[in-house]
């Protein structure tokens, strides 16, 4: 039964199936054009309909690569505003060319923000989401789309439709289709939209890159006998390069409190401490780290500490073997330099 509260709409006005192309810095992600695969079969499913896809702040090339994939159509949304993402505009900006547009079904990467745009979109057009479908398909009576899924903990499959709203939208996660050959006769219209957002809700206040590949390289906590760990008093991401290189040139490791973590600078599994890691290094090197309780339960078993800090009264003073009464900015790049020469 549709709910009196939904606007009406015109299921005839609705034609075509189209994807949200997720960019990559200066390409798409693969899943937007693994979609667009999948697109054209149940565009010739429902009687040979139109494959459409969106960019929001995409390029001609990004656009042509997407009509190599399958798309009839590519809608680059401009703003220059929406260089860098925040869900709540590309959301806004995505809905408006889906609204002007009306596919039938759209289709989003289930990527950690397609997962989050699909939401807002179907949200905002007043619709149904299917997130992490494994199959899709057309019932050509009643030309719903049949999005699959696993559900009851993967034991089963479920067929959802949404009937009484347009467009059908679907999310599925990257791989589940395959990438549709790169055909370079394949022509199509390239369209630059300028979207205007109503509101910015989301305002930038700057970029921190974080430092999981740099990290990646590097041995595990619980293996290595130098660790060397940042916390919170490091300031940025930027600082624990500092602990990255001194860590190589020991031989070592990086490790984190869980505040460096909370703060997006490394993954997790570099925490120390009660809800980490514990740990037994024959040499531990504390930088810019309090010494909480729960931190020092994941390194007292350390056999040398060194803690560098400008306030002598944090805990981990009294629990280091040498307690450095400094800045970091000053300590690390000399320590660097003495190694470097060795
Ligand atoms: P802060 O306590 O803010 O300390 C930052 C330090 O940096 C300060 O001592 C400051 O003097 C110093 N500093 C500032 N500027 C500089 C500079 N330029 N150079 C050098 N030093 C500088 N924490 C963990 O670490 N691991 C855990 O597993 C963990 N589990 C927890 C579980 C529970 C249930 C709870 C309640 C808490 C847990 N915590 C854990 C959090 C813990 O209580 C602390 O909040 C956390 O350890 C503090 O992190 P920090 O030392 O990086 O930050």
């Amino acid at each position: 039964m549709p709910c009196s509260l939904w606007p009406p709409i015109n299921k005839e006005e609705y034609k075509g199936v189209w994807v949200y192309l997720e960019r990559d810095g200066d390409k798409l992600k693969d899943v937007g054009l693994e979609l667009l695969g999948k697109a054209r079969e149940l565009a010739a499913k429902l009687g040979g309909t139109e494959v459409g896809g969106v960019i929001v702040a995409g390029t001609e090339e990004m656009a042509r690569e997407a009509i190599y994939h399958g798309a009839d159509k590519v809608v680059i949304v401009e703003n220059p505003d929406l260089r860098v993402y925040t869900p709540a505009e590309y959301a806004e900006a995505i809905a408006k060319v889906v609204a002007k547009y009306k596919p039938e079904v759209f289709l989003i990467g289930a990527t950690k923000r397609g997962r989050e745009l699909a939401a807002y979109i179907a949200n905002t057009l007043i619709t149904g989401i299917t997130a992490d479908c494994t199959a899709l398909d057309i019932d050509p009576k009643t030309r719903d789309l049949l999005q699959i899924r696993p559900t009851f903990g993967g034991t089963q499959l479920a067929t959802i439709r949404t009937p009484q709203r347009r467009p059908q939208m679907a999310s599925v996660r990257p791989g589940v289709f395959p990438k549709p050959p790169r055909d370079t006769s394949r022509v199509g219209q390239i369209i630059v939209e300028k979207v205007e957002i109503s509101r910015r809700r989301t305002r930038l206040i700057s970029v921190e890159k974080r430092l999981e590949k740099d990290v990646a390289d590097l041995p595990p906590v619980e293996s290595s006998d130098i660790v060397v760990a940042g916390g919170r008093g490091l300031g940025s991401a930027e600082g624990f390069k500092l602990l990255i290189e001194l860590a190589k040139l020991l031989g070592g490791t990086v490790g984190a409190s869980l505040m460096a973590v909370r703060a997006g600078w490394v993954p997790h599994n570099r925490q120390i401490g009660q809800t980490g890691k514990t740990i037994r290094p024959k040499l531990y090197i504390a930088v810019g780290i309090s010494g909480a309780i729960q931190h020092l339960m994941g390194m007292q078993e350390s056999k040398t500490v060194i803690a560098i800090n400008p306030d002598p009264h944090a805990p981990i003073m009294q629990n280091a073997d040498y307690a450095v009464v400094a800045d970091y900015k000053q300590v690390i790049p000399l320590l660097i330099e003495e190694l470097r020469k060795i």
